[in-house]
């Protein structure tokens, strides 16, 4: 089947989730353009693309205008994990809100199809569970998660107002947790942390005391799910939910991955983060009707070949003496 070629912006491209968006739309014939600040994002992810021609990367800051001429824009710029959201709220809410604003007028000016990289965090600490994309949430509007919380709702608001007052094709994908090869090993990020401590033989930090439930996804699993989006229909807005619906408890996450690696880690308790939510899974009904769409990779074998990423980067990273 022959594919027609298009040019495509993926914002925070050089980041654990655009990194992957970027090689499978290369992979699938198209031409990509990669737009990212490198704040929490690094070029060693998108390194082994240079070589294609189709490719291209620029380092630029989403709260500030673009111009380029594109068919399709992905935005996925801002820091996803706590620690990093965290660690300069002002600029997190910027990038979601701005980095809006501006990727909006960009499609707008284009005609160009836009979809956003939008979250579970829109339900905060959910009262309803599963989350269906008609919950409205619970979320703190005051509170250390508000920046990327209620950034991410505003864009929300931003991409239907464009889509209700000016028309644009617009496509919104609430992604729930989800982990891989190149997620950042010192992000914070539970998986990323469990699977290094493990490996390192150093204690595994649950916060609180573990029974926090969370649902995992596959990478590769979720950028099929972000393309299948894109490629429907313009009847299709989203919100969709994207992520695995197996929910399971931090405690046993961290016992899984003490199974997979045989690490003779011990399990440690460490205080819960402000308004950390007690519980998360997806509904995925919406998904499995306007996407056909449903998460293949099982978490064992997920863990499995995210730990291989990380045990490879260990030894990268001890050769050079640094550590990330
Ligand atoms: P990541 O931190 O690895 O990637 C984010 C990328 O955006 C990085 O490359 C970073 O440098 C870049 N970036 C940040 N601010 C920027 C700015 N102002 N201008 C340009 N680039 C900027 O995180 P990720 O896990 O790959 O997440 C990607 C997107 O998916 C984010 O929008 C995130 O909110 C969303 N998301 C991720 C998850 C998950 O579990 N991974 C869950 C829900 C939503
Ligand atoms: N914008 C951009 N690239 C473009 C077109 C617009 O970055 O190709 C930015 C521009 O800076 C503007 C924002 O997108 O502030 C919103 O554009 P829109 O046309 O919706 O609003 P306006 O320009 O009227 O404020
Ligand atoms: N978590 C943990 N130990 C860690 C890192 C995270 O117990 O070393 C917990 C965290 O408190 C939360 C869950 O794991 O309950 C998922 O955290 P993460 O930061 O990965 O994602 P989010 O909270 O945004 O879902």
């Amino acid at each position: 089947m022959s594919v027609v070629s298009k040019r495509i912006l993926v914002t925070g491209g050089a980041g654990f989730l655009g990194s992957h968006l970027c090689e499978r739309l290369l992979d699938a014939g198209h031409d990509v353009l990669c737009v990212d600040n490198y704040f929490t994002g690094r070029r060693s992810n998108v390194a082994h693309l240079m070589e294609n021609p189709r490719f291209e990367v620029m380092r630029h800051d989403v709260t500030f205008p673009l111009y380029v001429e594109v068919d399709e824009i992905y935005n996925l710029a801002c820091p996803a994990s706590p620690v990093h959201y965290q660690h300069d709220p002002v600029q997190t809410t910027k990038t979601s809100v701005h980095g809006a604003i501006n990727m909006l007028g960009l499609a707008k000016r284009l005609r160009a199809k836009i979809l956003q990289a939008s979250t579970s965090e829109v339900y905060g600490d959910p009262v309803v569970h599963p989350q269906t994309e008609d919950y409205w949430g619970n979320v703190n509007p005051i509170g250390f998660r508000s920046c990327y919380d209620e950034g991410k709702r505003c864009a929300e608001t931003l991409f239907f107002d464009y889509y209700r007052q000016h028309r644009l094709r617009i496509k919104v994908a609430r992604i729930f947790n989800t982990y891989g090869p190149r997620m950042h090993p010192n992000d914070g990020r539970v998986v990323s942390n469990f699977i290094m401590q493990a490996l390192a033989g150093e204690p595994i930090t649950i916060y609180g005391d573990g029974s926090q439930t969370r649902s995992f996804c596959y990478v590769d699993d979720l950028i099929d799910g972000l393309i299948r989006l894109m490629e429907t229909d313009d009847d299709v807005t989203g919100p969709v939910n994207i992520g695995n619906p197996v929910e399971m408890s931090i405690r046993e996450l961290a016992e899984a991955v003490i199974d997979l690696t045989g690490s003779s880690s011990e399990l440690i308790n460490e205080p819960l983060p402000h308004d950390d939510p007690v519980q998360r899974r997806p509904d995925i009904s919406l998904a499995r009707r306007v996407l056909g769409w449903e998460p293949k990779v099982r978490l064992r074998d997920g863990l499995q070949r995210t730990a291989a990423y990380f045990v490879e980067l260990r030894k990268e990273l001890d050769a050079r003496g640094g550590t990330g």
